[in-house]
């Protein structure tokens, strides 16, 4: 029996992470503008130096990051906004939040935009999301190149890409938002949280406001105040900040990331070198200009009948390895087709197909190269199984 490691446990937190804890349970500031000297406000300042942007603001999930966002821009009611057919299905959430309506444009089989569908839809569109799902990063060049020849915004959504580049560049940091999350199964663990990050100072104060900085709590933010002046009373407060314990619990993983990093790309790259040569798995290739940051692998099942991939998946369970196939469950929130709340969904042929046989593996930083063994090897012998007894039954004539 193979011994696989624990691949649903989050991150733990960093025990320098403690004492501030304790200090701030002891003085009860949990209030993110109760005092001068915010965690919050240190979060947001760290944040945006490491990432190398002007303004962060924290918020309550990435999910209130893409909404004010959204608002920030300052959209019109039922204005079109672009977003993969690939994401999660908080994305879709958020334009409708926003009183926005989502298009949804194709994904191919490497998970990324379609850009010949991306660029057919683009023209009816007044704002665009970029889901960088699973880190894997759509080619920004080309985005950014018909985005900012149309004048399209590009908000990215890089809530599970944190420490991935583009070009050398950081994700978030090419579009003109970019939002990321706090969440326990994303690079930075507090349970819930997100921040968003721009270089445009009358954006970020808008939403800076509306997170729920009222009266003149703004001014404890380091923005220029004539932004600020601008809006003042003129927004609506949605109340969505961070608490300063979920920003203590933050800070210490921030010095752990590029550790994380590393480890997350070792594991991923590890187990897509032992699964290169199976004829029933393909893990496609990151675009050249990408160094991405995995905590998970994805791979597309080829050449399998949906039996065979159902087959797959209990044989991987059995071995004790839980194996999502997006579009296979009925309940999977990364699949469009469940999302259900849209008014309008029209069917997206090449995302289907790509979901139908795109399987999803964590591969947590903490894992060891044994570790990652064993969930290569349990991966391994499910689909040889599945096939194996595939062609006996084709040779036997049971079926
Ligand atoms: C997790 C996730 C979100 C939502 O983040 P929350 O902080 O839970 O709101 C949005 N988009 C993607 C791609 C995600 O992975």
């Amino acid at each position: 029996m193979l011994k696989l490691p624990n691949l649903t446990a989050a991150e733990p937190i960093p025990d320098a992470a403690q004492a501030e804890v304790d200090r701030i349970l002891r003085t009860g500031d949990l209030f993110r503008y109760g005092s001068d000297q915010s965690p919050v406000a240190l979060l947001e300042a760290e944040f945006a130096q490491a990432l190398g942007t002007k303004f962060a603001l924290a918020v309550s999930s990435c999910s209130a990051a893409l909404f004010l966002s959204l608002k920030s821009l300052g959209l019109p009611r039922e204005a079109k906004v672009l977003i993969p057919a690939f994401t999660f299905a908080a994305v879709p959430s958020a334009v409708v939040h926003a009183d926005c309506i989502p298009m949804l444009c194709e994904c191919g089989d490497d998970y990324r935009i379609d850009l010949t569908d991306f660029e057919t839809k683009l023209p009816n569109c007044s704002a665009v999301i970029i889901s960088h799902m699973r880190g894997h990063t759509s080619d920004m060049d080309a985005i950014m190149g018909l985005c900012d020849a149309a004048g399209v915004p590009v908000i990215e959504d890089a809530a599970h890409s944190l420490g991935t580049t583009w070009a050398g560049r950081n994700i978030g940091t090419i579009g003109a938002i970019g939002c990321f999350s706090f969440q326990s199964y994303k690079m930075l663990n507090a349970g819930e949280g997100g921040i968003m990050i721009t270089d445009d100072e009358d954006l970020i104060a808008q939403a800076i406001i509306m997170s729920g900085a009222y009266e003149h709590n703004w001014q404890k933010h380091p923005v220029l105040h004539t932004a600020f002046a601008n809006w003042q009373n003129k927004l609506p407060l949605y109340n969505l900040r961070l608490n300063t314990l979920s920003a203590a619990l933050i800070r210490p993983q921030l010095e752990a990331l590029p550790g994380r990093v590393e480890a997350g790309r070792r594991n991923h790259d590890h187990v897509a070198a032992t699964l290169a040569d199976c004829p029933w798995i393909s893990v496609p290739a990151s675009l050249p200009s990408e160094k991405r940051a995995p905590d998970s692998i994805q791979f597309n099942l080829i050449n399998m009948s949906d039996e065979q991939v159902d087959e797959f998946v209990s044989q991987a369970a059995s071995l004790g390895l839980k194996i999502q196939i997006f579009g296979r469950s009925d309940d999977n929130a990364r699949a469009f087709w469940n999302w259900k709340f849209l008014s309008s969904n029209p069917d997206q042929p090449k995302t289907r197909a790509m979901l139908n046989r795109a399987c999803d593996v964590r591969l947590p930083a903490r894992l060891t190269l044994q570790d990652c063994n064993a969930v290569s090897q349990a991966i391994l012998n499910a689909v040889n199984t599945t096939m194996r007894r595939n062609s006996e039954d084709l040779n036997t004539g049971y079926s």
